[in-house]
Protein backbone atom coordinates (compact mmCIF):
# COMPACT_ATOMS: atom_id res chain seq x y z
CA UNK A 1 0.00 0.00 0.00
CA UNK A 2 1.37 3.64 -1.17
CA UNK A 3 1.54 5.78 1.84
CA UNK A 4 3.58 8.79 0.72
CA UNK A 5 5.34 11.04 2.48
CA UNK A 6 5.05 11.75 6.32
CA UNK A 7 3.63 15.32 6.81
CA UNK A 8 3.34 15.63 10.70
CA UNK A 9 4.94 12.90 12.48
CA UNK A 10 3.31 10.57 15.38
CA UNK A 11 5.86 12.73 18.10
CA UNK A 12 4.40 15.99 16.72
CA UNK A 13 1.19 14.91 17.03
CA UNK A 14 1.43 14.07 20.60
CA UNK A 15 3.44 16.83 21.55
CA UNK A 16 0.57 19.16 20.04
CA UNK A 17 -2.49 16.96 21.50
CA UNK A 18 -0.63 17.45 25.46
CA UNK A 19 -0.31 21.31 24.47
CA UNK A 20 -3.81 21.56 23.14
CA UNK A 21 -5.15 19.16 26.56
CA UNK A 22 -3.73 22.19 28.41
CA UNK A 23 -5.24 24.65 26.98
CA UNK A 24 -8.76 23.08 27.03
CA UNK A 25 -8.30 22.01 30.69
CA UNK A 26 -7.46 25.32 31.26
CA UNK A 27 -10.11 27.16 29.51
CA UNK A 28 -13.04 24.53 31.56
CA UNK A 29 -11.64 24.25 34.69
CA UNK A 30 -14.80 23.77 37.22
CA UNK A 31 -17.20 22.63 34.20
CA UNK A 32 -18.29 19.31 32.57
CA UNK A 33 -17.54 19.08 29.68
CA UNK A 34 -19.13 17.18 26.53
CA UNK A 35 -16.99 16.07 24.26
CA UNK A 36 -18.55 15.68 20.39
CA UNK A 37 -16.48 13.67 18.41
CA UNK A 38 -17.15 13.79 14.70
CA UNK A 39 -17.04 10.29 12.95
CA UNK A 40 -15.15 8.74 11.25
CA UNK A 41 -12.67 11.10 11.15
CA UNK A 42 -11.93 12.48 14.34
CA UNK A 43 -11.98 8.91 16.16
CA UNK A 44 -8.20 9.14 16.23
CA UNK A 45 -7.28 12.41 17.68
CA UNK A 46 -10.37 12.38 20.06
CA UNK A 47 -9.22 9.86 21.73
CA UNK A 48 -5.94 10.93 21.96
CA UNK A 49 -6.82 14.60 22.86
CA UNK A 50 -9.42 12.95 25.70
CA UNK A 51 -6.72 11.60 27.46
CA UNK A 52 -4.71 15.22 28.10
CA UNK A 53 -8.45 16.73 29.12
CA UNK A 54 -7.87 16.78 32.78
CA UNK A 55 -11.54 18.32 33.67
CA UNK A 56 -14.96 16.27 33.78
CA UNK A 57 -15.20 14.81 30.51
CA UNK A 58 -18.35 13.18 28.76
CA UNK A 59 -18.28 11.39 24.84
CA UNK A 60 -20.88 11.47 22.50
CA UNK A 61 -20.80 10.98 18.63
CA UNK A 62 -21.88 12.31 15.28
CA UNK A 63 -21.22 11.04 12.34
CA UNK A 64 -22.03 13.23 8.87
CA UNK A 65 -21.30 12.64 5.51
CA UNK A 66 -20.87 15.84 2.95
CA UNK A 67 -22.20 15.30 -0.54
CA UNK A 68 -19.46 15.96 -3.55
CA UNK A 69 -16.64 14.43 -5.12
CA UNK A 70 -14.03 12.17 -3.02
CA UNK A 71 -11.66 15.40 -2.45
CA UNK A 72 -13.88 18.42 -2.09
CA UNK A 73 -17.03 19.30 -0.05
CA UNK A 74 -20.60 20.93 -1.73
CA UNK A 75 -21.14 21.95 1.93
CA UNK A 76 -24.50 20.35 1.95
CA UNK A 77 -24.48 17.98 4.98
CA UNK A 78 -26.59 14.75 5.90
CA UNK A 79 -26.54 13.71 9.40
CA UNK A 80 -25.90 9.95 9.60
CA UNK A 81 -25.98 9.31 13.59
CA UNK A 82 -27.26 12.29 15.91
CA UNK A 83 -26.01 12.80 19.28
CA UNK A 84 -27.58 10.44 21.92
CA UNK A 85 -27.37 13.34 24.59
CA UNK A 86 -29.23 16.32 24.65
CA UNK A 87 -26.80 18.99 24.50
CA UNK A 88 -29.10 22.40 26.23
CA UNK A 89 -27.21 24.16 28.84
CA UNK A 90 -24.13 21.90 28.39
CA UNK A 91 -20.82 22.42 27.50
CA UNK A 92 -20.08 21.58 23.94
CA UNK A 93 -16.77 20.63 22.77
CA UNK A 94 -16.93 19.49 18.87
CA UNK A 95 -13.90 17.90 17.66
CA UNK A 96 -13.19 17.62 13.99
CA UNK A 97 -10.32 15.81 12.20
CA UNK A 98 -9.40 18.88 9.41
CA UNK A 99 -12.01 22.07 8.53
CA UNK A 100 -11.59 23.10 4.70
CA UNK A 101 -13.63 25.18 3.57
CA UNK A 102 -15.43 25.09 6.78
CA UNK A 103 -19.05 24.48 5.03
CA UNK A 104 -19.31 21.02 7.06
CA UNK A 105 -18.42 22.67 10.51
CA UNK A 106 -20.77 25.47 9.79
CA UNK A 107 -23.61 23.27 8.87
CA UNK A 108 -23.00 20.98 12.00
CA UNK A 109 -22.36 24.38 14.37
CA UNK A 110 -25.67 26.01 13.13
CA UNK A 111 -27.81 22.85 13.72
CA UNK A 112 -25.97 22.33 17.33
CA UNK A 113 -26.62 26.47 18.27
CA UNK A 114 -30.39 25.72 17.56
CA UNK A 115 -30.37 22.86 20.83
CA UNK A 116 -28.85 25.97 23.08
CA UNK A 117 -26.33 24.47 24.43
CA UNK A 118 -24.61 26.39 27.11
CA UNK A 119 -21.35 26.82 25.30
CA UNK A 120 -20.37 25.66 21.85
CA UNK A 121 -16.85 25.55 20.90
CA UNK A 122 -14.57 23.51 18.22
CA UNK A 123 -11.55 21.88 18.78
CA UNK A 124 -10.05 20.52 15.05
CA UNK A 125 -6.47 18.57 14.40
CA UNK A 126 -6.12 20.29 11.03
CA UNK A 127 -7.20 23.54 9.41
CA UNK A 128 -6.35 24.11 5.85
CA UNK A 129 -5.27 27.55 5.36
CA UNK A 130 -7.60 28.09 2.69
CA UNK A 131 -8.87 31.72 1.56
CA UNK A 132 -12.41 30.62 0.38
CA UNK A 133 -13.57 29.39 3.73
CA UNK A 134 -16.29 30.51 5.39
CA UNK A 135 -16.03 32.11 8.75
CA UNK A 136 -16.50 29.28 11.31
CA UNK A 137 -15.11 30.41 14.61
CA UNK A 138 -12.05 27.73 15.69
CA UNK A 139 -10.68 27.82 19.19
CA UNK A 140 -8.13 24.99 18.87
CA UNK A 141 -6.42 24.24 16.17
CA UNK A 142 -3.78 21.46 16.00
CA UNK A 143 -1.86 22.61 13.01
CA UNK A 144 -2.57 24.49 9.72
CA UNK A 145 -1.38 22.66 6.68
CA UNK A 146 -1.63 23.76 2.77
CA UNK A 147 -4.31 23.23 0.58
CA UNK A 148 -2.95 18.97 -0.49
CA UNK A 149 -4.90 15.93 0.51
CA UNK A 150 -4.09 14.53 3.58
CA UNK A 151 -4.65 10.98 5.12
CA UNK A 152 -4.00 9.27 8.41
CA UNK A 153 -4.77 9.50 11.66
CA UNK A 154 -8.28 9.03 11.35
CA UNK A 155 -8.43 10.52 7.79
CA UNK A 156 -9.12 8.45 4.74
CA UNK A 157 -8.95 8.43 1.23
CA UNK A 158 -11.43 6.06 -0.15
CA UNK A 159 -11.87 4.67 3.47
CA UNK A 160 -8.32 3.64 3.68
CA UNK A 161 -5.08 5.04 5.32
CA UNK A 162 -7.08 5.99 8.82
CA UNK A 163 -4.96 3.56 10.88
CA UNK A 164 -1.61 5.15 9.74
CA UNK A 165 -0.07 6.93 13.41
CA UNK A 166 0.94 10.25 11.55
CA UNK A 167 -0.55 13.04 8.83
CA UNK A 168 0.50 12.02 5.55
CA UNK A 169 0.36 12.90 1.75
CA UNK A 170 -0.29 10.62 -0.91
CA UNK A 171 1.67 10.49 -3.84
CA UNK A 172 -0.16 11.86 -6.69
CA UNK A 173 0.47 8.89 -8.82
CA UNK A 174 -1.40 6.64 -5.95
CA UNK A 175 -4.12 8.85 -5.92
P1 LIG B 1 -15.01 21.23 4.57
O1 LIG B 1 -16.49 21.15 4.64
O2 LIG B 1 -14.38 22.00 5.71
O3 LIG B 1 -14.52 21.72 3.23
O4 LIG B 1 -14.46 19.76 4.59
C1 LIG B 1 -14.50 19.02 5.74
C2 LIG B 1 -14.48 17.55 5.43
O5 LIG B 1 -13.87 17.26 4.16
C3 LIG B 1 -13.61 16.85 6.46
O6 LIG B 1 -14.35 16.49 7.62
C4 LIG B 1 -13.08 15.67 5.68
O7 LIG B 1 -14.01 14.63 5.72
C5 LIG B 1 -12.97 16.17 4.25
N1 LIG B 1 -11.62 16.65 3.92
C6 LIG B 1 -11.24 17.91 3.63
N2 LIG B 1 -9.92 17.97 3.37
C7 LIG B 1 -9.46 16.70 3.51
C8 LIG B 1 -8.14 16.11 3.38
O8 LIG B 1 -7.12 16.73 3.08
N3 LIG B 1 -8.06 14.76 3.61
C9 LIG B 1 -9.14 14.01 3.95
N4 LIG B 1 -8.93 12.71 4.15
N5 LIG B 1 -10.38 14.54 4.08
C10 LIG B 1 -10.52 15.87 3.86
Amino acid sequence: METGRVLISEEEIAQRLSEMGEQITRDYEGEVVLVVGVLRGAFMFMADLARHIRVATEFDFMAVSSYGSATKTSGVVRILKDLDEEIAGRHVLVVEDIVDSGLTLQYLLRTLKLRRPASLEVATLLLKGDMQRVPVDVRYVGFTIGPEFVVGYGLDFDQLYRNLPYVGVLDQHSL
